[in-house]
């Protein structure tokens, strides 16, 4: 068991971790570039700190940083129905390069890189921001993301009008309706961006007369999350759980039950269903609703590791534990105000403060104030699950990347086979049970069958790649798309 274990790793380590073959040689050739890489400042353009704090959050993305750097984002350019043409991820592109040392054509670095052109790009998408008012960063995130995404649509014929689709058949489950909600929702709208930063919110309605539950879900790029208190300190998770109360919808607003097929009293309530890779977390300092009581000054208490939102998952088995890389800090009053990033370096974990031209490094300890406006967390690989199979397998407390592979092989399933057709990459799944399988069974096959690939077949790493791929169309087609958080960096 030990040998193969070790085998497993070095599978996984040689053909997943250098998937982004353009970005891996440059860090091979200049090592010191990317550790030290991203510590420039953006000049402020005219009130563009909004833009430049949201900026270097992103920079410090690490799965969006490597689609960038490795430029796998060239060949995904939508030329057909994106507005833009690629124009707007070719300006962030550039800025990107820019504040991680690969200008192109020039090897000296900038003092601090010049957004102008990544921001006349994004004000042909988005005219609101035209012009040098302050802006919400919030906002711009979402703005941005949208117009990124839009230039790398992988769906290229899109219906004039979005398709009028029957209603999702009743009698499935609800991880049934899920999927078929997202499935739904990638037939128009599938791209790295979306891999990256889109999850799916379940809310439930609950007849208070009959207690029967109708169910919706929905794509969501970031969660906005009502603050409890308007002054002194609150912790996050009381955020969330204001997020997830049971709301009672009665007088004018009762929905109609579908059972009773009449307006009845009902509850509503969220749940996270789909956990995204990278969750963004705007916390509501600026409620339009109560704009005029100014802004929300109280501390909200974050974690910066181990943010376990396992207590609002709709179902369980996905991972849903995060650590925090960046922070969107907004100073200042609602009409006027600052903004400036704090960033954790995706690679040597160190923390900076980056406010406009200016960066400098900040301790992990004064990252959390209350200024704290938009947070990033991305999801910890491998994190603990509801379910736990991997964990109560052997029970280790192991939870990084390595130790979760080395867990989920050393557990492999017996009764569970792949047999990969080398011709055409097909794999069937042969289960002599029919309980439905999880996502830590499909996490333990996608280790078999690399090892089985790469050892048993004697695949160059490219076809063993493409073979890995298809595993991922597979479980992503099947009912695990939860386990595209585990796989973003491959997909
Ligand atoms: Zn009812």
């Amino acid at each position: 068991m030990e040998g193969r274990s070790k085998d497993a790793d070095t599978v996984l380590d040689n053909n997943v971790i250098t998937a982004s073959p353009r970005l891996s040689s440059k860090i091979v050739r200049n090592n010191t570039a990317i550790e030290n890489g991203g510590l420039v400042g953006l000049r402020n353009l005219g009130n563009t700190c909004f833009m430049n704090s949201v900026l270097q959050c992103l920079s410090n993305t690490r799965p969006l940083l490597e689609y960038i750097l490795g430029d796998n984002y060239s060949s995904d350019i939508n030329t057909t129905n994106s507005s833009m043409k690629g124009a707007l991820i070719k300006a962030f592109s550039t800025v990107i390069q820019e504040l991680w040392g690969y200008p192109e054509g020039s090897s000296s670095l900038s003092p601090a890189v010049n957004t102008t052109a990544l921001k006349s790009q994004l004000q042909r998408f988005a005219p609101r921001f035209t012009g040098y008012s302050q802006q919400d960063a919030q906002e711009f995130l979402r703005y941005l993301l949208e117009g990124l995404h839009e230039d790398v649509n992988r769906v290229v014929t899109k219906p004039a009008s979005r398709p009028i689709l029957p209603e999702v058949d009743p009698s499935l489950s609800d991880n049934q309706k899920a999927m078929e909600a997202w499935k739904r929702y990638l037939r128009l709208d599938n791209s790295k961006i979306v891999d990256i930063f889109v999850g799916q919110l379940k809310s439930t309605l609950k007849c208070t007369v009959c207690g029967h539950c109708s169910v919706t879900f929905d794509p969501f790029w970031d969660l906005s999350l009502p603050i409890p208190s308007r002054t002194g300190q609150v912790r996050l998770q009381q955020c969330f759980d204001l997020f997830t109360k049971e709301e009672v919808l009665d007088g004018d607003e009762k929905p109609t039950c579908s059972k009773c097929q009449v307006r009845r009293k009902c509850t509503k309530s969220f749940s996270i269903q789909k956990f995204p890779r990278i969750l963004v977390l705007h916390l509501k300092r600026f409620s339009p609703m109560e704009r005029f009581r100014g802004k929300l000054n109280c501390t909200v208490d974050f974690p910066l590791s181990g943010l376990d939102l396992s207590a609002y998952a709709a179902s369980r088995g996905q991972g849903c534990v995060y650590n925090a890389y960046g922070v969107a800090n907004h100073s200042g009053t609602t009409y006027s105000g600052h903004y400036t990033a704090y960033c954790k370096h995706p690679y040597n974990g160190d923390w900076h403060e980056y406010n406009d031209s200016r960066v400098s490094t900040v301790s992990p300890r004064n990252v959390v104030t209350n200024e704290a406006y938009v947070l990033f967390y991305e999801l910890l690989a491998g994190s603990p699950s509801s379910s736990g199979r991997a964990s109560s397998a052997s029970g280790s407390e192991d939870y990084s990347e390595r130790g979760c592979r080395r867990l989920a092989y050393e557990s492999m399933p017996d009764h569970l086979v792949f047999h990969a057709l080398e011709e055409d990459f097909n794999f069937n799944w042969h289960s002599d049970h029919q309980t439905p399988p999880t996502v830590q069974d499909a996490y333990l096959n996608f280790c078999i069958v690399s090892l089985e690939l790469k050892t048993h077949k004697n695949m160059s790493n490219q076809s063993c790649l493409r073979a890995v791929n298809s595993v991922l169309v597979f479980i992503h087609e099947s009912q695990f798309y939860g386990m595209k958080t585990f796989f973003g960096r491959l997909a």
